[in-house]
C-alpha cells in the first residue's frame, strides 16, 4: 500500500491558464484503486462525521477496492444526490479529509497524507454518470398526487426537487435566472465545474418529472400566496445568498469596480469570455485587484487572469487579503491553482480608498498594511490595520469578493416569513419549516454563505419533512 496519496492528473498551468477547460482531470480506475487501498478502514471512521451529509465513506471506499463501482455509487447516492458535483467542489480539506485519521489532530486543515476522499467520490460519480446508473423512482401513493413548488434551482433547490420527485411528488422549480443550477452555474467557472455535468444532473431531474420554469422570480413574477392558489401544497425556498457585500470605502462606486457576483455572472453565466460571439462583455484591464480570500475571490482572480491572457494583456491579477494564507477560507486546491497560474497574493493588506481619474474610472487602491490580532468570532485571527502604513496599488479593474448576504427579493415582500438580523430565513432546525406552515427552506438562505454539500444536507432534511407534511394532509 503506497504511503503517499495518489495525485490526480491536471492540465499544466501553461495549458490551462488561457482557456476555461476543466483543470483537474480526475482519477483513472487504476489510480482510484490504489488511492482506495490506502484507506485504513478504521473501526471507528471519523471521516463519516466529517461529511456534512454523513456519506458512508468507509463503505464506498471498500467497495472501490472490491472493484464494485456500482455499489460504491449507490452507497454515495444514499446521502448525496450529486457526487460528480461534490467530488469537484467540496472543501474536503475542512470536512471529511480533515477528520481522516491520517490527518494530524492539531492541523487547521487536512494533511497531505489524508485519503483523497473527494477524488474517489468524483471517480465514482463520473462512473455512475458514464454508465447511466440511476436511482430508481419509488412512488409513494399516499403523496404522489401532491404538487410542491421549489423556489431557486441552486444545489439546495435541485436536491429537494430530486428527493421529492423520486417519491412521485409533482415538483415545479421556479428559477429567477434563464438557466438552472444557481451558483454552480453563475458563480463557479467551467474550469472547475464543467457545464455538461450540470446539464446531466438537470436532465436527470427532468426525467424524474421535475418541471423547471426559468425567468420566474417568486416575489415579483408572482408571490407565495399565488403558489398556494395554483395548487401547490408545500413550498421549499432555496433562495441562496446572492447579494454581494461591499467594503464601504471611498471610491467604491467608481467605474470598473465590480462585485464578484456581477463579474462572475458576466463571465460564467453570460459567457463574456466568448464576446462578441456571446453578447455580454466584461471590462478587463492591465492591473486587476481582487479583494477577498474565499472561493469567490479565487474564482474571480483565476477568471480575470485567463481573460487578460486571452486578450493578449500581460497577466497582472492580484488577490488582496487582510489576513494571511492560513486564514483564507478558500479551498486549498484553489489557492494552489491560482498561484500556479500566476495570480499574485498581497497578504495582510486592508483596502482604504479607491482613487479614480477625471472620467470616473478607478486607477489606484490606497491600502494599509495589517498585522494579526486576537481571534475573532470566526476563530480566525483578526486583521489589525497599521496606522500610517498607507500605500497605493495600481488598479484599473477591482473585483470585490468579501462575502454574500441573503437574497431578500421574496422575504422582503413576505413579512410572514421570519428572518434574522442578517435577513436569513429562520427555520425549525429539525424540519427546516419556516414560520409559515407548509413552507420550508434550506441552503445559503438559512445558514448564510456555506458550501454546496451543506446546502444539499439541509434540502434533504427539508424534503423528508415535506414528505411528512404531505402525509399529514391526508389525515
Ligand atoms: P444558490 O446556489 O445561490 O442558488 C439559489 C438560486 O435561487 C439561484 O439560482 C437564484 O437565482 C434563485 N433565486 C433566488 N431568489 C429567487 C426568487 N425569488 N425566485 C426564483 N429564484 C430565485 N461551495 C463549495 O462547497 N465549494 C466551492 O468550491 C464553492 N465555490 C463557490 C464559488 C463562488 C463564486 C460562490 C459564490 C460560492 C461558492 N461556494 C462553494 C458556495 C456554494 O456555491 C453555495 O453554498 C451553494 O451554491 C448554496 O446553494 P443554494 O441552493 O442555497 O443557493
Amino acid at each position: 500500500m503506497p504511503k503517499e496519496p495518489i495525485k490526480t492528473k491536471e492540465l499544466s498551468a501553461e495549458q490551462r491558464s488561457s482557456n476555461f477547460s476543466e483543470v483537474v482531470l480526475g482519477y483513472s480506475q487504476e489510480e482510484a484503486l490504489t488511492e482506495a487501498s490506502r484507506c485504513l478502514q478504521c473501526k471507528d471512521p471519523k471521516c463519516i462525521a466529517g461529511c456534512p451529509v454523513g456519506i458512508n465513506i468507509k463503505q464506498f471506499i471498500k467497495q472501490i477496492t472490491e472493484k464494485d463501482f456500482s455499489k460504491a455509487y449507490f452507497t454515495i447516492r444514499e446521502k448525496n444526490n450529486f457526487p460528480c458535483i461534490c467530488g469537484r467542489v467540496c472543501p474536503a480539506e475542512y470536512q471529511c479529509r480533515k477528520a481522516c485519521v491520517l490527518t494530524k489532530k492539531d492541523s487547521p486543515f487536512a494533511s497531505a497524507l489524508a485519503i483523497n476522499i473527494h477524488f474517489l467520490e468524483r471517480f465514482i460519480g463520473d462512473f455512475g454518470m458514464k454508465n447511466g446508473l440511476m436511482v430508481n423512482i419509488s412512488p409513494d401513493n399516499r403523496i404522489s398526487r401532491y404538487r410542491v413548488a421549489v423556489v431557486g434551482s441552486g444545489p439546495a433547490g435541485l436536491c429537494c426537487a430530486g428527493e421529492l420527485a423520486r417519491l412521485g411528488v409533482k415538483v415545479t422549480v421556479f428559477e429567477a435566472l434563464h438557466s438552472s443550477a444557481g451558483v454552480l452555474r453563475y458563480g463557479i467557472p467551467p474550469f472547475r465545474m464543467p457545464r455538461d455535468i450540470l446539464d446531466f444532473e438537470i436532465d436527470y431531474l427532468k426525467s424524474l418529472g421535475v418541471e423547471i420554469i426559468p425567468n420566474f422570480i417568486v416575489g415579483k413574477t408572482n408571490d407565495l400566496s399565488d403558489l398556494s392558489k395554483e395548487g401547490f401544497s408545500a413550498v421549499f425556498l432555496g433562495l441562496g445568498a446572492g447579494v454581494p457585500s461591499f467594503l464601504g470605502i471611498l471610491g467604491e462606486n467608481l467605474c470598473n469596480v465590480y462585485s464578484a457576483n456581477e463579474f462572475l455572472t458576466r463571465v460564467n453565466l453570460m459567457s463574456a469570455y466568448d464576446f462578441p460571439k456571446a453578447h455580454t462583455p466584461v471590462n478587463i484591464g492591465k492591473h486587476i485587484l481582487v479583494i477577498g480570500g474565499g472561493n469567490t475571490a479565487m474564482d474571480a482572480a483565476r477568471c480575470a487572469l485567463r481573460l487578460q491572457k486571452m486578450n493578449n494583456i500581460a497577466p497582472d491579477t492580484t488577490i488582496v487579503y487582510r489576513r494571511t494564507e492560513v486564514e483564507m477560507p478558500a479551498r486549498r486546491l484553489e489557492i494552489e491553482h491560482a498561484k500556479e497560474e500566476g495570480v499574485k497574493f498581497k497578504l495582510l493588506v486592508a483596502p482604504k480608498e479607491f482613487k479614480g481619474d477625471k472620467d470616473g474610472f478607478v486607477t489606484k487602491l490606497t491600502s494599509l498594511e495589517c498585522s494579526l490580532g486576537d481571534p475573532d468570532a470566526s476563530g480566525r485571527r483578526r486583521p489589525v490595520a497599521i496606522e500610517g502604513s498607507d500605500f497605493d496599488l495600481d488598479c484599473d479593474i477591482a473585483i470585490i469578493a468579501i462575502g454574500l448576504q441573503a437574497n431578500k427579493v421574496l422575504t422582503g415582500v413576505t413579512p410572514e416569513i421570519k428572518t434574522d438580523k442578517y435577513g436569513d430565513v429562520v427555520v425549525d432546525p429539525q424540519t427546516m419549516e419556516t414560520s409559515i406552515k407548509g413552507v420550508f427552506a434550506g441552503g445559503d438562505i438559512v445558514g448564510g454563505e456555506g458550501t454546496v454539500i451543506e446546502a444539499m444536507g439541509m434540502a434533504k432534511k427539508a424534503a423528508l419533512a415535506i414528505k411528512e407534511y404531505l402525509y399529514s394532509l391526508n389525515k
